[in-house]
């Protein structure tokens, strides 16, 4: 046997864990995007804080994964800084926080009839959540002078108006310009900022959005079709929430380490698109 072939079969065979003793906080880690995106990083070798309001489930992940859980509501400034905090007397530090959790808000799509206290309540969690994660999540890295890696998860409503609400598109929107605003800041302390921007997950959030176009019954299945169908350059490729964890994963790992102030669109390239050609 050829030594060369054996040594290159035990590479392929081993997987490497790219995040190996990182530690990481995931907001919105109990569910959908985030719940993947915390087991890919815990298998990954990542040690996980899962940041939430929904305690059971957000328990049940924790205890799948070997992380913990923390009662979260990232409106709340006090309660980002107990998560954050948290991984410092767990671990001794942070290495990654991902800034995930979002609510759609598909209701009052009409500028007309825009209600304010709605408005003010999606902008409360979509972008001031995000405003509080950047902001102890940094104050935590610069501390630990070890650099880091922060994530947020935008969306392509980011950039495309139309089929989500306005409250949503601007709160992504926002979030671009701050992400942009915060990398060019913390690139002295080697800590990167960055977003993803998924679209058309199949997820708790976007069957909800559906259900208020009036399509009350569809499955993640169906919606997944749909997307592939009409949402996506890669016909009949819908998108998984599989899609989004492993560009969390590249993003929070070294791989990505000249990386910042980036979107990553994981669109099926919709946004490269002029028509939803069919
Ligand atoms: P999801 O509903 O499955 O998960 C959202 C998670 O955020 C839930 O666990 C929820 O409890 C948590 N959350 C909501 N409000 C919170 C708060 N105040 N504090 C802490 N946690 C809170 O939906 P998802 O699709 O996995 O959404 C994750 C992120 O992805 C969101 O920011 C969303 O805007 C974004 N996104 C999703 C899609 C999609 O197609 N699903 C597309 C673009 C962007």
């Amino acid at each position: 046997m050829e030594p060369h072939v054996t040594q290159n079969l035990e590479t392929q065979n081993s997987s490497p864990k790219r995040l190996l003793d990182k530690v990481a906080v995931i907001t919105g880690g109990a569910r959908g995007i985030g719940a993947a995106t915390a087991k890919l990083f815990a298998e990954n070798g990542a040690h996980v804080i899962i940041a939430d309001v929904l305690d059971d489930e957000g328990t049940k992940v924790a205890e799948l994964i070997g992380g913990l859980y923390i009662h979260c509501d990232v409106s709340k400034e006090s309660d980002i800084e107990s998560a954050i905090n948290l991984s410092i007397s767990w671990k001794g530090h942070l290495d990654i926080m991902f800034n995930n959790a979002g609510i759609a808000g598909y209701e009052g799509r009409s500028i007309t009839t825009i209600d304010m206290e709605k408005l003010s309540h999606l902008l409360s969690i979509n972008l001031f959540g995000t405003i509080h994660g950047i902001k102890h999540a940094s104050k935590a890295m610069i501390k630990g002078k070890k650099g880091g890696s922060i994530i947020c998860t935008s969306s392509t409503a980011s950039i495309m108006g139309g089929y989500a609400s306005h409250a949503y598109t601007m709160s992504k929107a926002a979030m671009d310009g701050l992400m942009r605003s915060c990398a060019c800041e913390l690139g002295v302390h080697l800590i990167r900022v960055n977003c993803i921007s998924p679209h058309g997950v199949p997820s708790e959030m976007l069957l909800n959005a559906f259900k208020c176009f009036g399509k009350v019954d569809i499955t993640c299945e169906e919606l997944s079709e749909f997307i592939g169908k009409k949402a996506s350059l890669l016909k009949g490729r819908g998108a998984t929430i599989e899609d989004v964890s492993q560009a969390a994963l590249f993003l929070a790992s070294d791989e990505s380490g000249f990386i910042t102030a980036h979107n990553l669109f994981v669109d099926g390239g919709i946004t490269s698109a002029n028509s939803l050609n069919s």
